[in-house]
């Protein structure tokens, strides 16, 4: 059986890179980044006023001329710049504003007393050349590689791209998601449930962490456990999806269909089952439209473990993303496990006094336990090996969001 990275790297090779599109800057909240940005300008463009205060040549008081300067003139931002016409004057000048020719330094409003259209120095004052004035490019120069392809897009790539003047970006499209449940047994949350039946939780489960990861093309369905009706929606979502993420219906039932009617449709199993616990039927295949399914196994947790574990990095690969940081985590208690499967444990985090986050082991009552997960914030993954990791014990974590 295969090993949790056995099945990544399957995943990996079979996933298509979704296509790039162009889109309005406006729209690019979160996306993937697929081409790199380069500064269109030094950054800062131009000597930037730092303080709002006076511009004027610290000569004239290094050497050894008055501390009270005429104002010339006032400059704010968003104007072109003035020349000072004698060293004996000074230009009122704002945050942001072009430091006027023949000036070379600032002082702070905070620093000056203006009477009578002159600004006299406080007696402190310091007059140093430079002094609040960000140089131009001292931050970036021009064609400096700002952002590289692979990267999502929050606020500050979002600032950066903005101030490379770019008006669209080229970011990966969104894949088009169908999450399907399956079982006779399962009820809408809002309809009446019969004893013997279970509400719908999964595919409300999976549709909104795939929402909160900022996939927002995302299809929904429910079909029963019927050869004919898997058959006709299945049909119908491999063609009109890049991906499926079904729940139920992967393991050894009798009506666990959902890989037979995958066969009859012509998707190529790429795997069934990983030595895991839970989420041991997990099933992937990819169609001969290259849409790629992930039959997930039924029970909540397990859904939701392979979701995390499995599914929402696959996503974030087939849109270019860079792998993110590994996050590990320290384990606050011993926890024994049974070889030879590796297993996933959901974890609550609690920080010591000085700061530092444990990982609090928060077993569930078995794979269908899921109301045990609440509060948690994902789950660590275990390696096969000595039958009890003691406390400390440092190993990846998987968060939920
Ligand atoms: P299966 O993988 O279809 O054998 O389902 C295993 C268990 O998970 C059964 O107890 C199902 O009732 C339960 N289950 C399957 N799908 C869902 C779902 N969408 N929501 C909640 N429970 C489910
Ligand atoms: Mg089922």
């Amino acid at each position: 059986m295969l090993t949790p990275a056995e099945a990544d790297e399957l995943i990996g090779q079979h996933l298509q890179c979704l296509p790039i599109e162009s889109l309005p800057l406006a729209q690019c909240a979160g996306a993937v980044l697929r081409e790199n940005v380069y500064a269109e300008r030094d950054q800062p463009p131009y000597d930037r006023v730092a303080m709002d205060g006076v511009a004027l040549d610290s000569r004239a008081v290094t050497g050894g001329g008055g501390r009270s300067f005429r104002i010339q003139a006032t400059q704010a931002a968003g104007d072109p710049p003035l020349t000072l016409t004698a060293p004996s004057d000074c230009i009122e000048v704002m945050t942001g504003a072009v430091l006027p020719r023949g000036c070379d330094s600032v002082v702070p409003i905070e620093r000056i007393v203006i009477e009578r259209g002159q600004a006299e120095l406080a007696a402190d004052a310091q007059v140093q050349p430079w002094q609040h004035v960000h140089r131009r490019g001292s931050d970036t120069r021009q064609g400096a590689l700002l952002l590289r392809a692979g990267e999502r897009l929050r606020a500050p790539e979002i600032a950066i791209a903005a101030s490379a003047g770019m008006a669209r970006i080229r970011v990966a499209s969104q894949p088009m998601l169908a999450v399907i449940s399956t079982g006779n047994e399962l009820v809408e949350p809002g309809e009446p449930v019969l004893a013997h039946q279970v509400r719908r939780s999964n595919a409300y489960a999976i549709v909104s962490a795939l929402r909160e990861h900022g996939f927002q093309r995302v299809a929904d369905d429910h079909i029963r456990d019927d050869v004919d009706e898997l058959r006709e929606r299945l049909r119908f979502h491999l063609e009109t999806h890049d991906v499926l993420v079904l729940s139920g219906g992967v393991s050894v039932g009798r009506f666990d269909l959902v890989p037979r009617v995958l066969a009859e449709l012509s998707v190529h199993a790429i795997f069934h089952n990983v030595a895991q616990r839970p989420g041991k039927p997990l099933w992937f295949g990819v169609a001969p439209s290259g849409a790629a399914v992930f039959g997930l196994p039924g029970n909540p947790v397990s859904t939701l473990v392979c979701l995390t574990r499995y599914v929402l990095p696959a996503l974030r690969g087939s849109l270019g993303q860079s792998p993110g940081r590994v996050e590990r985590m320290a384990l606050s208690a011993p926890i024994t496990v049974t070889p030879p499967l590796t297993h996933f444990v959901p974890v609550r985090l609690e920080q010591d006094d000085w700061g530092r986050d444990w990982a609090v082991p928060a077993p569930t009552n078995g794979s269908g336990d899921f109301t045990a997960l609440a509060s948690t914030e994902g789950f660590v993954e275990l390696p096969p090996g000595p039958n009890t990791y003691a406390k400390g014990f440092v190993t990846r974590l998987y968060r939920w969001s």
